[in-house]
């Protein structure tokens, strides 16, 4: 009905899962619906690299089609989801917003996307980042930046921009992006929607395009805490093929929700992640959540973090080495680009590395090689690992006595084109809330939490211990429950 079709992409994954199980409507209605919007506010925002209407389409005819006898569904079945250019799609163009893989149609899925694809969703596109992940505004993409759909002015953060737009613009139900230093959590938290990194080893990264293999890892975002624990529990699990995948049991995430206070929870609060450089209505803005934590029964405690302040040069040694490493792998032989015209060998290598990847990529590259260079290694990339432990053994201290981290995810709200894009330092400083999540392995969720007096999102983050995303979801979600900042959407139409 018409009605339908202009209100669906509205609905949460939730929401929409109930009215598709009930028949309400139709796998076609739902494509139909979401492509409208699409349409409408995509030159706007710019969050897709590539759509796929036609064959979305063609599935949720068959499906439709496949249900008229018997109509039996999976949770997933019909739900149009957007999955960020880095993760493998069989037959769907995978590009990392890179020109070195502009044309690169992988001939698998990653395994978080055929686990989708089990059960029948419905892929719209994939969606804009940050060059192979690296950076926090999606400025480093080489096809265009994605647009923040709360002022078009502002970065929707990064690397996960694209994602984050299409859940916040509703031209989508839930995206997968993926969380190597805050890629999910940053621009959820910039775009007003909920971002969950899980622990590192509970999502198969088979088929995530590698960019720091020890800190990345896929998760969900979502319109809300409810989507976030649907989504994790798809796609979570062991999976063979991939080495550092857990073989630990995947709960009922949704059962977590049913508890609505937080009665015993022991809550920690990190003095070091509330120091200078917070934005003033961040500050203010995370305080309160953390006292309507406290309303909802946790036990608020001090704790400390002191080797923050190194977590970001802690990152940008290991993060850069582990590229620099897994990056060579794009030399114009095996995948993607290769160089029009070079007289030997080493001169094809040599230009199609210089014509595929952009200055960031390249940024990181010099500084992996050289941080792991015969002279440095000791003094950088050892020292980092060292620091690493450091960063982790503190976390696991903390959570000897609390459930619980509650941090900021940003230190300032969403900020404006080219405001950092010219200083690659102060873009790395932003990440000091997320980075440390990664290089400890442990869960962490960012949500939102109020609105700057420019009418941007905040959000705040939670930080659990390893494998226990059950109880992230719940801290969220009582406090989800407790407010409502999500009944404000962006007006963007
Ligand atoms: N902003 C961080 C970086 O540039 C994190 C990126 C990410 O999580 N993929 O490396």
């Amino acid at each position: 009905t018409l009605m339908s079709l202009t209100l669906l992409h509205k609905l949460t994954l939730s929401e929409l899962q109930r009215k598709f199980t009930a028949g309400d409507v139709t796998a076609t209605e739902i494509v139909r619906a979401y492509f409208l919007r699409v349409t409408q506010v995509e030159p706007k925002v710019n969050a897709y690299l590539t759509q796929c209407k036609e064959a979305a389409l063609a599935q949720a005819e068959r499906l439709d089609q496949a249900l008229k006898g018997w109509r039996k569904t999976t949770p997933m079945m019909a739900m149009p989801l957007a999955v960020k250019d880095n993760i493998c799609t069989e037959g769907v163009r995978t590009t990392c917003a890179s020109r070195m893989l502009d044309t690169f149609v992988p001939p698998y899925d990653a395994t978080v996307v055929a686990k989708l694809r089990a059960q029948n969703y419905l892929l719209l596109g994939k969606t804009n980042l940050d060059e192979f992940a690296m950076g926090s505004s999606t400025e480093n993409s080489a096809f265009g930046a994605s647009r923040n759909p709360w002022n078009i002015q502002t970065v929707p953060g990064g690397s996960s921009g694209g994602s984050a737009v299409a859940v916040a613009a509703d031209e989508c139900v839930a995206a997968l992006g993926s969380d190597t230093g805050g890629s999910i959590r940053q621009p959820a938290a910039f775009c007003g929607v909920v971002g969950l990194k899980p622990t590192y080893g509970r999502v198969s990264r088979y088929g995530l395009v590698a960019f720091a293999s020890s800190l990345d890892q896929i998760g969900p975002i979502t319109k809300d805490v409810t989507d976030a624990a649907i989504l994790l529990g798809a796609i979570a699990g062991h999976d063979p093929r991939d080495s550092t995948s857990a073989n630990v049991p995947v709960p009922d995430y949704l059962k977590a929700l049913k508890r609505k206070d937080l009665k015993r929870l022991k809550v920690g609060v990190p003095a070091e992640y509330f120091a200078d450089g917070l934005d003033p209505e961040v500050d203010q803005a995370v305080r309160t959540a953390i006292e309507g934590l406290r309303e909802l029964g946790a036990d608020i405690r001090e704790i400390k973090l002191p080797t923050t302040d190194a977590a970001v040069a802690t990152y940008y040694v290991i993060a850069t080495a582990e590229a620099s490493s897994n990056l060579a792998r794009y030399d114009g032989v095996k995948f993607g680009l290769r160089a029009a015209e070079s007289k030997d060998l080493l001169d094809m290598y040599l230009k199609t590395r210089a014509e595929g990847f952009g200055p960031e990529v390249k940024r990181r590259i010099m500084l992996g090689t050289y941080v792991l260079s015969a002279g440095y290694y000791d003094a950088y990339y050892g020292k980092a690992q060292a620091v690493r432990t450091l960063i982790r053994q503190e976390f696991e201290a903390a959570f000897q006595t609390v459930d619980l981290i509650v941090t900021p995810v940003t230190p300032t709200t969403a900020f404006k084109f080219g405001e950092k894009a010219q200083d690659p330092l102060q873009m790395y400083l932003s990440d000091i809330y997320t980075i440390s999540a990664n290089l400890a392995g442990l869960p962490a969720i960012a949500l939102p939490c109020g609105f700057s007096k420019a009418g941007l999102p905040i959000g705040f983050q939670l930080i659990g211990r390893p494998f226990e995303e059950e109880t992230l979801l719940r801290g969220a979600h009582a406090y989800e429950q407790a407010t409502n900042w999500r009944a404000k959407r962006p007006a963007i139409r």
